[in-house]
C-alpha cells in the first residue's frame, strides 16, 4: 500500500475517550447553552430546509461578524471549527520547501497541520516562564525564510497571554503572514484586532468551540486583509460549514452576551483554583488568562489518582517542555470544588 510520503511519520491524534463524570480535560463550556438561546437553536433548526446545499458564501454569519468588528464581509472567512481554518492556511501559504515557524510548547495541531501541508515545522522554544521571546520568532522566520507564523494567545496549553507588544513587533517585523490564534480570547478580553487596519499580514482566528459552547457544532472565524482571505478560499472546500452548524452559529452570535455571566464565573472561578492550587505544597500552578489553568506536579501519580475519581483532566508528562504537567480546565463551581478535593486528598496520601 502507498501512503502519502511523510504521513506514516505522524501519530494520530488521540485523545483519552473516557466518558468521566467530570470532564475537564478539552476546555469546553462546563455546561450546555444557556436555556433560553438552547432553546433559540432548535426553533432556528426546525426551520432548516434539510433538502438545501447551505449558503454558498456563508453571508449570514460572515455579516454578522463582520458588522461587530467593524469589517466589511470580505475580511471575514467561517470554517468548520478553527482548526479548519489553521489548517487550510498552511496549505495555502506552507508547501514543499516552505517552513512555518510556531512558539513550543504550544497548540500540538500546528505541527500537524504544518507536516501535511508538506510542510517544514520551525518550532521556537518558549523561555522556563513559558513567555515569547519576538527577537526569537523573528530570527527564526528570518533563518527559514518562513511563509507562514502561526501564534496562540492566550496560549494553550500553558495558559498565558503573548503582550501586544511581542505581537505587533513579530508582525511588523515580517512580511509572511502571520496567524494570531485567539481561541481564548473571551477570557483574556486583549486581542490583536485593533492592529488588523495597520498591518495586511495579520490574520486572527477565534472559535466557537469554547467560551460560546458549540464544541459540538464545530465553527470559527477567521479575520483577515480581504487579500489573504481571497487566498485563503482556494484551500478550503464549497459547502466546508454544514447549514446545521451556521444556524446554531448565527444564533448564539446574535446572543452572545447571554454568555457572558458565565465567562466572568469562569474567569473567577479561575482565580479561584490558581490561588487555592497555590496553597497545596508540592505543586506548581502557572498564571492563565484562559478557562484552564495548568499546573506541574508528579503527574504520574495524580493524572490516575484524579481519573480513579472520575475527574478527567490533560496530562501532559510527558510532553518536551511541559515535564510533570496537567492541564486542567475550569468547570462548574462544584466540578471545581471536587477537583481541589481531590487534589488536596492526593497531596494528603503521597506525603502520609
Ligand atoms: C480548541 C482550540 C482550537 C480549535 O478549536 P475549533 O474547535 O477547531 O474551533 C484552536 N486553537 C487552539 C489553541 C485551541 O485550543
Amino acid at each position: 500500500m502507498l501512503i502519502r510520503p511523510g504521513l506514516d511519520q505522524l501519530k494520530p491524534y488521540s485523545v483519552d475517550e473516557t466518558e468521566f463524570p467530570i470532564r475537564l480535560d478539552a476546555n469546553e463550556r462546563a455546561t450546555n447553552l444557556p436555556a433560553a438561546v438552547l432553546k433559540d437553536v432548535i426553533a432556528r433548526i426546525s426551520e432548516l430546509a434539510f433538502n438545501r446545499y447551505p449558503d454558498i458564501g456563508i453571508v449570514g454569519l460572515r455579516d454578522k461578524i463582520a458588522k461587530a468588528m467593524n469589517l466589511s464581509r470580505e475580511s471575514v472567512v467561517i470554517g468548520n471549527g478553527s482548526s479548519e481554518l489553521l489548517a487550510a492556511l498552511c496549505y495555502a501559504f506552507g508547501g514543499v520547501g516552505r517552513s512555518i515557524v510556531f512558539p513550543t510548547p504550544s497548540f500540538s495541531m500546528y505541527g500537524i497541520y504544518t507536516k501535511l501541508a508538506d510542510s517544514q515545522a520551525v518550532p521556537v522554544q518558549l523561555k522556563a516562564d513559558y513567555s515569547l521571546s519576538a527577537e526569537e520568532v523573528l530570527a527564526a522566520a528570518a533563518a527559514s525564510s518562513a511563509s507562514l507564523i502561526l501564534l496562540c494567545n492566550p496560549n494553550n496549553p500553558t495558559g498565558n497571554a503573548i503582550p501586544m507588544e511581542t505581537i505587533e513587533a513579530i508582525v511588523a517585523g515580517v512580511e509572511c503572514p502571520v496567524v494570531v490564534d485567539e481561541a481564548y480570547y473571551e477570557f483574556h478580553g486583549h486581542s490583536a484586532i485593533g492592529l488588523l487596519s495597520k498591518y495586511s499580514n495579520l490574520i486572527i482566528t477565534r472559535t466557537f468551540s469554547k467560551a460560546y459552547g458549540l464544541a459540538s457544532a464545530r465553527v470559527g472565524y477567521l479575520l483577515a486583509d480581504p487579500q489573504l482571505t481571497t487566498i485563503l478560499g482556494k484551500a478550503l472546500m464549497p459547502y466546508h460549514v454544514n447549514a446545521l452548524s451556521l444556524a446554531a452559529a448565527e444564533v448564539v452570535y446574535d446572543r452572545r452576551k447571554a454568555f457572558e455571566p458565565d465567562i466572568d464565573l469562569a474567569i473567577r472561578e479561575r482565580q479561584r483554583l490558581i490561588d487555592s492550587l497555590s496553597l497545596i505544597e508540592g505543586l506548581e500552578v502557572y498564571p492563565s488568562q484562559a478557562n484552564f489553568v495548568l499546573i506541574k506536579a508528579d503527574s504520574n501519580g495524580l493524572a490516575p489518582w484524579l481519573a480513579a475519581n472520575g475527574i478527567g483532566i490533560r496530562d501532559f508528562g510527558s510532553a518536551p517542555g511541559l515535564e510533570g504537567c496537567m492541564r486542567i480546565t475550569i468547570g462548574t463551581v462544584e466540578e471545581n470544588n471536587t477537583l481541589l478535593q481531590a487534589v488536596a486528598a492526593y497531596i494528603q496520601q503521597v506525603k502520609a
